[in-house]
């Protein structure tokens, strides 16, 4: 089967067929540098580095390249760096580097390249003026237009009415603008600024032009997929459509756009323990990054994604099911014979074929990342099947297949018993105290207090073991849906 991806310009699901499949060329729009990314920015970023790795598997690590913007200058940008009173260089390199850190934890494979807007102002201009020359853009009051008008395909990507599209992003009125929705290329700095020269006076771009300018010099003028989030449908990636085309007569600039749904908070939903932490760099310390990844990545990306503590909570335990079962089966195969392993080794045939079916009837289906978890759900649960039959091979060969699946998603590659040895220290001392107060109600015989505690440890997902030494405890299994 030939990966399918729903094209937001034609409206359907295509299959993909990459201009050189030598060199695929993937770009997302990235961040504008200047605070902390918000959980719902790293969507996109875990929803694309799936593709990534899944371009990377159908055509080769060496033939994906994958840029990815870092808007290093912006007026947000500008103003944190007036109010600190610094350049903006020392703003945007902080927070690159907070960016990089936390989406690193979130298990992200860094893009191939990162052009930063700032060490791209001249290509901004040359497409500026390819622009003026075609006669798409003009000047007027210090500021250059890109002129909608003169593109009769404006508004396609969105696919809205043009009156709809300028109400709904409440479009700047100017006066110095020929139509309502023409949209500004280059604009005059003001005092405190950054500025660079151009032909048509001091100033700075505007930021839709950085990415037609990036795309243009990184990956070339045309490119194979074109991603980001919904919200930048309209009007970023109208316009970065609309520039580059114009500025080369070009029939395309992406043979595929893929947006990814909203995160939306429910506040109401979020009242218990994360209620108010909604920064990745907070998120990290306070909830395993995989457990992140996975909640990320539990809706299909298209639609939109319920952020909540019942989620997490609920991808915390599936994580949990899932690295028990792995721990399981390493305890059964420590010592197992060279032959017995084999049965799980990536390149043994059988393991291959598993996790091509998997590749083909989930990712390759426009990512598909809830069927994909059905079918880790099904790996894992052959492979406690195995363990609980004591089938050693079996357990070799079910391992070799969840571990195989799992990695194509960036999940399950730690050490199992690391896993627990890192389990929440929180969870722990709360454990601990109800076995305490369970141990007392059962020397006084109350029953009733012994099966209420058992009841809340089960409702924690804790599996109480009662031995001779006492009880001791682990965390229990859970179905990955
Ligand atoms: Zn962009």
């Amino acid at each position: 089967m030939p990966l399918l991806l729903h094209d937001t310009l034609s409206r359907e699901k295509k299959a993909f067929v990459p201009d050189d499949p030598n060199r695929v060329t993937l770009y997302v729009c990235g961040p504008t540098v200047y605070n902390y990314a918000h959980i719902g920015n790293a969507r996109p970023v875990v929803v694309f580095d799936v593709l990534f790795r899944l371009l990377r598997r159908l055509y080769g690590d060496e033939h994906v390249v994958y840029a990815r913007n870092i808007t290093d200058v912006d007026d947000k940008i500008n103003q944190a760096a007036i109010d600190q009173g610094v350049d903006i260089s020392v703003i945007t390199d902080r927070f690159t580097a907070i960016y990089h850190q936390d989406m690193d934890a979130l298990g992200a494979l860094r893009p191939t390249i990162e052009p930063r807007a700032t060490a791209h102002i001249d290509e901004m201009l040359a497409l500026i003026g390819s622009l003026v020359e075609r006669g798409h853009a003009y000047a007027a009051e210090g500021h250059v237009l890109f002129d909608t008008s003169s593109f009769a395909e404006y508004g396609q990507l969105s696919g809205r009415p043009l009156d709809d599209m300028i109400a709904g992003a409440r479009v700047e009125v100017a006066p110095y603008k020929r139509n309502p929705a023409d949209f500004v290329l280059w604009k005059p700095s003001k005092p405190g600024e950054p500025v660079w020269d151009s032909a048509w006076g001091p100033g700075r771009p505007g930021w839709h032009l950085e990415c037609s300018a990036m795309i243009e010099k990184t990956l070339g003028p045309q490119i194979d997929i074109h991603g980001g989030g919904h919200d930048l449908i309209f009007p970023h990636h109208e316009n970065e459509l609309a520039q580059s085309r114009c500025a080369h007569d070009g029939p395309r600039l992406a043979r595929y756009w893929l947006h990814n749904g909203f995160l939306t908070m429910d506040a109401e939903k979020m009242s218990k323990s994360l209620g108010n932490v909604k920064l990745v760099h907070e998120l990290v310390k306070r909830v395993r990054p995989e457990v992140l990844r996975w909640a990320l990545l539990s809706a299909h990306y298209r639609a939109p994604l319920d952020w909540t503590d019942s989620l997490i909570d609920q991808c915390k335990a599936t994580l949990n099911g899932l690295y028990q079962t792995l721990r399981d089966a390493k305890a059964m195969l420590i010592g197992a014979s060279d032959s017995v392993l084999g049965y799980g080794d990536p390149d043994f045939r059988f393991v291959k074929e598993r996790v091509e079916g998997f590749v083909e009837n989930s990712l390759e289906d426009d990512l598909n990342t809830p069927k994909a978890y059905l079918m880790l759900a099904d790996a894992a649960g052959q492979l406690r099947s195995a363990i609980t039959a004591g089938d050693l091979a079996q357990v070799a060969f079910h391992r070799g297949v969840l571990l195989e699946q799992a990695k194509l998603l960036g999940f399950l590659q730690q050490d199992p018993d690391a896993w627990f040895e890192g389990a929440d220290d929180g969870l722990k001392a709360k454990v601990e105290a109800l076995l305490a107060e369970r141990v007392a109600a059962r020397q006084a015989k109350d029953w009733t207090t012994a099966d209420r505690i058992r009841e809340e440890l089960t409702a924690l997902n804790i599996v109480v073991m009662d031995g001779p030494e006492g009880a001791t405890w682990r965390l229990g299994e859970s179905d990955p849906t």
